[in-house]
């Protein structure tokens, strides 16, 4: 048997060319190393190098991955087994945090990562009803279908599309019985049981099939940009707010729910939420500011790029004063400093380094809502 390797296409934008090259990306799990292969002028392209921030999950269609500084989107499967493995491996169901838990979301997102699930994709809503009919439309005509739909725009709702082999079975498995208090009966441990209350408040939702996960996904997070009224919009407040980031190594290091928790207990609300995939582009847009300011800049970007992030809109019982309140409490740029002066800040207990720093947030006041804007309005 030979060493596993997995064999993708991948393209990558060259601007200064401003041609789009080919490679065809091969990914050696053992050492996690690439090697790639420029298709067009047929040769080597890089030889076989460990590289830095890639993993065997972040291999899979459509996504990005950073090598070299470059990124490159990954279109094809170059071989038979790498679509199996991968496929196999990444199945795909539909979560929704009821508006009875959202409370509790930092929970409830340290239970799914706990278990292995990636988060691919995630946004807070407030349903229409009209929405909530469409989407629970199997069940038009029972007894529960007016008092559900009550429910289930009675506040928002963050939906989240997760990825991880047998995806649809696991999540079941993880949220419990229907019934909360079944559930609490049954299985102690799953997410109903811990975080609903009973039969209709039963704190989450999952897809009991992979046709259902598909369709419910697609509700949600449509692959392609239509401009239909029964797609759920997040909607931000844009005012007396500030914006937070949590950075991808955040995500990635499994540390999104202990910051929601962290700035829950801290009295601070969530009132917007999503997930968000920059390219350069859009990083450097927005880290613009920083630009020739802080040596950090290139780096800054670059960790903006990585991956998936997640911006929130903050506000709170402050009013006005929630930006500096929010800056506060997020703490010096830097973790080092921030363990000294601010042991309790956001930085000091998640950040790693002053680019791997856990979250942006806002500089000054008049920033927040601009960020927040260019996030939950630009954005969209
Ligand atoms: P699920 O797939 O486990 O979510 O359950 P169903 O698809 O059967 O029902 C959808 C949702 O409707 C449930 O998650 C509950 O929130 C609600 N629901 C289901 N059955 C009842 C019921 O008998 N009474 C009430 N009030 N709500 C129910
Ligand atoms: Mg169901």
């Amino acid at each position: 048997m030979g060493e596993t390797q997995y064999i993708f296409y991948a393209e990558w934008y060259d601007p200064m060319s401003a041609t789009v090259k080919k490679f065809q990306l091969s990914f050696f799990p053992r050492d996690k190393s690439v090697e790639m292969y420029d298709l067009r002028a047929q040769r080597l392209f890089l030889k076989r190098l460990p590289v830095d921030g890639v993993e065997e999950r972040d291999l899979y269609l459509g996504n990005t991955i950073v090598i070299l500084s470059r990124q490159l989107k990954l279109t094809d499967y170059a071989d038979a087994t790498t679509r199996e493995q991968i496929t196999s491996r990444r199945q795909r169901t539909f979560a929704m945090v009821k508006p009875d838990a959202v409370h509790r979301l930092g929970e409830v997102i340290d239970v799914i990562q706990s278990r292995d699930f990636e988060i691919s994709q995630m946004k807070m809503v407030q349903l229409l009803r009209s929405q909530a009919a469409a989407f629970y439309q199997e069940h038009e005509g029972r007894p529960f279908f007016e008092p559900l739909l009550d429910y289930i725009t009675s506040g928002p709702v963050v939906a989240m599309e997760l990825i991880t082999t047998n995806a649809v079975k696991k999540w079941r498995e993880t949220l419990g019985p229907t019934d909360s208090e079944v559930a609490r009966q049954d299985s102690p441990e799953t997410v109903r049981a811990k975080f609903g209350k009973d039969k209709q408040s039963n704190a989450a939702h999952g897809s009991d099939s992979d046709t259902s996960a598909t369709r419910e996904i697609e509700f949600f997070f449509p692959s392609s940009k239509v401009n239909d009224v029964m797609v759920p919009q997040t909607i931000a407040h844009l005012s007396h707010n500030t914006c937070c980031i949590i950075k991808p190594h955040t995500i990635a290091a499994g540390n999104m729910g202990g910051i929601l928790n962290a700035i829950k207990e801290e009295g601070f609300d969530i009132s917007a939420l999503q997930m968000f995939r920059m390219d350069k582009i859009q990083a450097e847009e927005f880290l613009e500011v920083y630009k020739g300011v802080v040596s950090e800049y290139p780096g800054m970007v670059q960790q903006l790029m990585s991956g998936p992030s997640v911006a929130l809109e903050i506000t709170s019982i402050h009013g006005d004063e929630t930006p500096i309140k929010f800056r506060e409490f997020v703490g010096p740029a830097d973790p080092v400093v921030a363990k000294e002066l601010r042991p309790h800040s956001i930085r000091a207990r998640f950040g790693e380094d002053k680019v791997k720093n856990a979250v942006h947030c806002s500089d000054l006041p008049d920033d927040g809502p601009l960020e927040v804007e260019y996030f939950f309005k630009i954005l969209q």
